[in-house]
């Protein structure tokens, strides 16, 4: 672990959120948030670990701008964002609230007691049992439910979800979080707090570098090893960089399996999501959050 280059991507994280609080007005393009987003980090010294998440209302996760997205920011908007500094990563999220809605207001507060209830508990000596049901009290407490199969996660250098998952809930896992970088997420909903697979997101992942025979896909391939690697990446980046033929060439990708593309991740009882998020050091007597 590079714990200088963790620290880095975290301070930046940091500033990016207080930036992207500050600029999110309701109506604005989500396209134009996610670029403002994205050039803060490059800005500061960072990239985009992946592309920057705007999910609105039900739709708890993956949703990112497509080149041509017309969306406009409204709801209740998670902006999920991620910075890497050499592939060491700082993930963190916050919930906006864009219409005046209490129920908004306390779904978020939900998702962040969550958080801090987590991280109240929070040592290498914590269970994973422990954790998600801190997080479930504390977002029960409100009300609320946690969405219970998306979970927090180890990271690991260009990689995102490296094994270990830190369940939302409460449950049956006896095991010590351990030392390592971890990022913990809940999510809380005023509905029955399941997700499942929506629309393709346009946010790919590379899986395999074997051999693809036309030109512009095996282009497309070599761009998305030399700087992506195996990160999260938008279909918009390649578009900006190469055209709509990069569209082609994912699509190419895809069914080759060289790469994969996540699906949004959307409520199922179409109830609304808050989400918070931030990213930890876990040392073995001390927790460093990097991302806040
Ligand atoms: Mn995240
Ligand atoms: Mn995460």
């Amino acid at each position: 672990m590079d714990k200088e280059q963790i620290i880095k991507a975290g301070k930046i994280a940091q500033e990016v959120k207080v930036y992207a609080r500050s600029i999110i007005k309701k109506d604005m393009l989500l396209l134009e948030i996610a670029n403002k987003i994205e050039e803060k980090i490059f800005e500061l010294g960072g990239e985009p670990a992946f592309p920057t998440n705007l999910s609105i209302n039900e739709i708890a996760a993956h949703y990112t701008p497509t080149y041509d997205d017309d969306t406009k920011a409204s709801g209740l908007l998670k902006v999920d964002l991620g910075v890497q500094v050499n592939g060491w990563v700082a993930d963190t999220a916050f919930s906006l609230d864009l219409e005046n809605s209490d129920e908004n207001k306390k779904l978020i507060e939900a998702a962040e007691d969550g958080l801090k209830a987590a991280e109240k508990i929070l040592s290498s000596k914590a269970t994973l049992s422990q954790i998600g049901e801190a997080i479930e009290t504390a977002i029960n407490k409100k009300g609320f439910n946690p969405v219970s199969n998306l979970s927090g996660h180890s990271m690991e250098e260009y990689d995102l979800h490296a094994g270990i998952t830190i369940p939302n809930v409460k449950n049956n896992a006896t095991s010590e979080l351990g030392e390592g970088l971890f990022a913990i997420e809940p999510f809380a909903t005023s509905g029955t707090g399941r997700i499942y697979d929506g629309k393709p997101s346009g946010i790919y992942q590379l899986v395999s570098g074997k051999s693809i025979r036309n030109p512009n896909s095996r282009e497309i391939l070599e761009y998305i090893t030399d700087y992506y690697s195996t990160l999260p990446f938008a279909s918009r980046w390649l578009v900006e960089e190469f055209g709509t033929k990069a569209l082609i060439a994912l699509k190419q990708l895809e069914q080759n399996e060289n790469v994969l593309q996540f699906n949004q991740l959307v409520e199922s009882s179409k109830a609304k999501v808050a989400q918070a998020e931030n990213t930890f050091i876990i040392e073995k007597d001390k927790v460093i959050k990097t991302s806040e």
